[in-house]
C-alpha cells in the first residue's frame, strides 16, 4: 500500500519526502524532487514570484490571504 500524498501545489506545502510501507512491511521514506515548484506569491496570487519582489505590494493592492 502506496501512501502518496499529491503535493498541493496551490498551496506551497510540497512536501521534501513521502512515506509508504512496502511489500515487506517496512516503512521507507522516499525523497521527491521536483524539477519545477511554482512560485507563489501570497499577495497577488500570481506566479512567478514572491511577496518580496511583488510588484503589486508597494502599489497598495489588497493583501491576498489564501483560504486554509
Ligand atoms: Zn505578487
Amino acid at each position: 500500500m502506496i501512501n502518496n500524498n499529491l503535493p498541493n501545489v496551490l498551496g506551497r506545502e510540497l512536501p521534501s519526502s513521502i512515506e509508504f510501507i512496502n511489500e515487506k512491511c517496512l516503512s521507507l521514506e522516499q525523497k521527491v524532487t521536483y524539477e519545477w515548484v511554482p512560485t507563489l506569491c501570497s499577495i497577488c496570487g500570481g506566479y512567478g514570484h514572491l511577496e518580496a519582489t511583488c510588484k503589486k505590494k508597494d502599489a497598495g493592492a489588497k493583501k491576498w490571504v489564501p483560504k486554509k
